[in-house]
């Protein structure tokens, strides 16, 4: 109701200012004097007139001495015919100068046409009026359909991130070098004719710096950064996201040279088809979308795709044909230079104790990704705060590792005394297994304090970054999984619930090991895989396997062998070293954390040495 009223007023307003513009346009000059017909008819019998203009009805004079009047005659009786029936002499209206015109075109329309038009352009004021409003709110509605692109970067309290806010990456900062210098100045690449990449794809696990490297590569070339998620996309309704596609693609064109960035792109992007039932044509509309989008940029635009995936062996085959995500980055986990670099690019800014050395923080943090990395110097930060510390300590920094790794200590979650009875076992029989074989990495920590999910945790670390690993080294590695088990059931001749992680790690990986490393006599150096992982709902009821029935029992056997071999190893060092499973037992039961050194002092075995530390 409210609107109408008001919309009523503006068209009024409106109408009342049309009128006075015609008012104003009709009267020109001084304004003439309004006389009756019987006064000019005198003025012209005394000869005061000088000269007429008759428009319709409508009499103007002007006087010898320049004075104007107005009158009006009788409609459909000529001025001459007025004039003499008021009793003027012929010859004096003869020495006026009488000139008759057609009725002025704007009182016409003022006068005739004006009063019918009016309601007219009142209603059709006031349907266009509501209409908007109906638009507008419709608009409002839907309006998720418009894209929701972030322009980061463009926020002057935003640190502005560059290269040198990118730890490691060498490779990858190498290859995006090229895309900042086309970005700085594209004319440059066009007048040679060359072919810059549309699409990039950054390939790298979570938390490796794909978002970061984008950025940086914006802010490099200095141009806007819009960001867009893949998994943005799933919730939506069909079509919607295609909408959200070219809304994004339509506003980085208009802000060209620009950076469009597409996180996780493998939600949008997986291979199509591949899915079971319907359901998924909002992702084939959407991944249809930025194809079209991809290939209908003008070679003039600047704009270049940068999507993120850890998966890029389930994307759509069309996403990497030329012209599209045709170059691939791919951003390695950290290596231990790496790390340090990471670790003192975020400790930089903060307060650091003297005495911490990053480098030994980065050896204990192999398979760390940057993320984690940020992460942990943040946990040391507010640990120290915490305990009113002035500075960040080496200590706290160490205690974060753990933290970041398995999830804050959960000393709130009481184990009964049998309870930490079992766990100490458990932990002891994966860590005396672990210190037993030469294969295995050496124990870094063993506790019975419950971190995230896991009851109690045997930390082993690498001594140094691994890229390649042994059939030995595997294992060594199922044994130490299923010492937990293994002293379990010897202890207690009994198992808990305590092992199932365990256990199914420890099969996963003996899966592996005969399904894609060949690491099977029996089963040969052939890979047995699925033709492709088919999307999340899909994936464990549609393994396209690519082996028969026959194989995949064969597969079974083999993988139950392997894990057989790994509990009989960890029963055999276990019984052998029962006597120092009990002391371990015993004294995590008081102590529930033992260090690296106080493990194996309480073991009677050297401790292994650590590159540093
Ligand atoms: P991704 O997009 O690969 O999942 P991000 O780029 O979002 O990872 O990284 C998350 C955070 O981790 C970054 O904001 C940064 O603080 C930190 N980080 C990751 N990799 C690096 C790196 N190479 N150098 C410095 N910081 C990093
Ligand atoms: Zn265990």
């Amino acid at each position: 109701m409210r609107h109408i009223i008001r919309s009523t007023a503006i068209v009024f307003a409106l109408l009342i200012s049309l009128a006075f513009a015609v008012s104003l346009l009709s009267d020109t000059g001084t304004q003439p004097k309004p006389l009756a017909i019987s006064e000019l008819a005198a003025k012209v019998g005394d000869g005061t007139i000088r000269d007429i203009t008759v428009r319709g009805d409508e009499i103007s004079a002007t006087a010898g001495d320049g004075a104007a009047f107005t009158a009006k005659k009788e409609p459909a009786v000529s001025l001459f015919e007025t004039l003499v029936n008021a009793g003027v002499p012929k010859e004096k209206i003869a020495a006026v100068k009488v000139e008759v015109k057609d009725p002025s075109s704007a009182s016409v329309l003022a006068a005739s046409i004006l009063p019918i038009i009016l309601p007219f352009l009142l209603v059709l004021g006031m349907f266009w009026y509501m209409y908007r409003q109906a638009r507008q709110g419709s608009m409002q509605a839907f309006s998720f359909g418009k894209s929701r692109v972030k322009l980061a970067g463009m926020n002057p309290d935003d640190r502005k991130i560059t290269f040198r806010d990118v730890a490691g990456l060498h490779e990858a900062k190498e290859e995006v070098r090229e895309v900042v210098e086309f970005l700085r100045d594209p004319a440059k690449f066009h007048r040679l004719g060359a072919r810059i990449p549309r699409g990039i794809l950054l390939v790298g696990s979570p938390g490796t710096g794909k978002t970061l490297l984008a950025k940086a590569v914006a802010n490099e070339a200095r141009v806007p950064f819009f960001y867009v998620s893949g998994s943005e996309f799933v919730e939506m309704f069909v079509g919607v996201g295609a909408n959200r596609v070219r809304d994004t693609f339509e506003t980085a064109k208009r802000a060209a040279p620009a950076i469009v960035f597409v996180d996780e792109v493998d939600a949008i992007g997986r291979a199509r088809g591949a899915g079971i039932g319907g359901g998924h044509d909002e992702r084939e509309q959407t991944l249809n979308q930025i194809l079209v989008e991809m290939d209908g940029f003008d070679t003039n635009d600047a704009v270049i795709v940068m999507a993120a995936t850890n998966r890029p062996d389930i994307l759509d085959p069309a996403l990497l044909r030329p012209g599209r995500f045709d170059r691939r980055i791919i951003l390695d986990e950290p290596s231990l230079n790496d790390r340090i670099e990471v670790l003192t690019i975020h400790s930089t800014g903060k307060p650091i104790a003297k005495n911490v050395n990053l480098r030994v923080v980065a050896e204990r943090t192999p398979g760390f990704s940057g993320a984690d990395l940020a992460n942990l110097i943040n946990e040391a930060a507010i640990l120290a705060a915490r305990k009113g510390q002035k500075s960040i300590s080496q200590d706290n920094l160490l205690e974060s590792i753990e933290k970041v790794m398995l999830g804050p200590e959960r000393r709130s979650h009481v184990l009964s005394v049998k309870e930490k009875e079992v766990t100490a076992h458990h932990e002891a029989g994966h860590a005396i297994v672990a210190a037993s074989l030469p294969h295995s990495d050496p124990v870094h920590k063993v506790s019975i304090i419950s971190r995230g999910r896991a009851g109690g945790y045997t930390l082993k670390l690498p001594s140094q970054d691994k890229y390649l690993k042994t059939k030995s080294e595997f294992e060594a590695e199922l044994a130490v999984l299923l010492g937990g088990y293994s002293a379990e059931q010897l202890v207690f001749n009994e198992l808990t619930t305590g092992a199932s992680n365990d256990l199914k790690v420890a099969s996963d990986l003996a899966r592996r090991m005969v399904t894609q490393y060949g690491m099977s006599d029996a089963m040969g150096p052939l890979s047995y895989g699925e033709t492709h992982e088919s999307i999340f709902l899909g994936r464990e009821l549609m393994h396209d396997r690519t082996y028969s029935e026959h194989i995949a029992q064969q597969i079974d056997a083999e993988v139950r062998a392997i894990i057989d071999r790994a509990v009989v190893t960890a029963k055999r060092i276990i019984s052998d070293k029962m006597d120092t499973l009990k002391v371990v037992a015993q004294e995590l039961i008081t102590k529930e954390t033992l260090e690296q050194e106080q493990f194996y002092a309480l073991i009677g075995q050297p401790a292994p040495v650590q590159a540093s530390a």
